[in-house]
């Protein structure tokens, strides 16, 4: 399929300051969109200028909620080329969810070329600040205008573009979490492992409660027993213990399994790659938020940190459970989470050698 290309006449203006840019507010001058019907499969496939579509009042993804999604950004190296970072694990991902929201499959490596050609139509969008980026949202939403339930007949898939600023400008800040124990994000069973929009409307309350008890993000439990830690806000989550196997200052790296109801970050699966490379062990299973507590008290729980693209690595300095608030690592950034930090985002920006082969430039693609 050829991708059309209708070019904007009026370029916006660029942000003045990279470093003041706030997460996806402004996007870039253009979009890319293709459209699928029944009887004709996806096609017209085109970038044209940023901006508002119509869509009927009626359209079943406003009704339904028939709608997924993808989160990866471009990042600029210091030698002034592009790349993204293991993108085909996100139309991959993609597919994944569609799947599961009874949307049609698209082409992994036709939406990575258009999504190479798209940003290189604005290139001049990437940021070259330290820590910024371009972020990059994929999504397809269900257009059918029909009121009935069943999966649409009509998509569009689309990409749109937003420059985004150092997550840390300050170096890296561990956050409060508070452990959710009356609202659930997800089941097993559910939609869970799907990047879905309805997970994140399913979010809200938590997030919003522990907010006005002065938490930043939520820890959350499995929605069946509310026992096991499944993610952390919209990331996934690890721990960093004292081996079991007790011999004295040996870690282990400890995540939840994937029980139908966690996503599976690619953050996380390159952290669990990263660290099996420098000889950690890592383990994936069931994690009770008592254990953590337990863990606590051993005096064998030494980092939390969550996982994402938004961020990389984000440490967690103190957890709340009932009542009870507990201090990770003196509220500090353990010895861990940094090294990943450095590890991923050095191989991200194309400042140390990506020896993992994760990186692909946009040149090539
Ligand atoms: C996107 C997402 C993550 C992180 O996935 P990455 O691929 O690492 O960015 C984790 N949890 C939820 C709920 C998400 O939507």
């Amino acid at each position: 399929m050829k991708i059309e290309l209708n070019k904007t006449t009026a370029l916006k203006k660029k942000p003045a300051d990279e470093t003041q840019l706030q997460f996806g507010r402004i996007f870039t001058d253009h979009m890319f969109i293709m459209e699928y019907e029944e009887s004709r499969g996806w096609h017209s496939p085109r970038i044209q200028p940023f901006g508002d579509i119509t869509l009927s009042p009626a359209a079943m993804v406003l009704h339904y909620s028939q709608e997924i999604f993808e989160g990866l950004k471009a990042y600029r190296r210091p030698d002034g080329e592009i790349q993204l970072f293991r993108p085909k694990e996100n139309f991959k991902r993609l597919n994944v969810s569609a799947e599961r929201s009874v949307i049609p499959n698209i082409d992994v490596d036709f939406a990575l070329k258009a999504l190479c050609e798209l940003i290189r139509i604005d290139e001049d969008w990437v940021p070259r600040s330290e820590g910024a980026s371009l972020y990059l949202r994929p999504y397809i939403i269900a257009t059918d205008p029909f009121l009935g339930v069943r999966p649409s007949n009509k998509y569009l898939f689309m990409i749109i573009m937003s420059p985004v600023g150092a997550y840390y400008p300050n170096g890296l800040n561990p956050v409060s979490i508070a452990v959710e124990e009356e609202y659930v994000r997800a089941i097993k069973g559910g939609m869970g492992f799907a990047k879905a929009g309805g997970n994140y409307a399913a979010s809200l309350m938590g997030q919003k409660k522990a907010q006005s008890e002065g938490y930043e993000q939520v820890l959350w439990l499995d929605g069946v027993e509310r026992k096991y830690i499944e993610e952390v806000g919209s990331m996934n989550v690890f721990l960093i213990v004292e081996n079991s196997n007790g011999r004295a200052g040996e870690l282990e790296v400890i995540t939840p399994e994937l029980s139908g109801s966690i996503l599976p970050g690619i953050t996380r699966m390159s952290v669990i790659e990263l660290c099996r490379k420098w000889g950690l062990k890592v383990t994936e299973r069931k994690i009770s938020a008592d254990e953590v507590f337990q863990l606590y008290d051993t005096g064998k729980l030494k980092e939390i940190f969550g996982t994402g693209t938004a961020v990389a690595i984000s440490p967690v300095g103190t957890l709340k459970k009932s009542g009870r608030v507990i201090t990770i690592n003196d509220g500090k950034i353990g010895e861990v989470s940094q090294k990943l930090y450095s590890t991923l985002t050095g191989i991200q920006y194309g400042k140390i050698p990506d020896d993992m082969g994760w990186t692909k430039a946009i040149r090539g693609l």
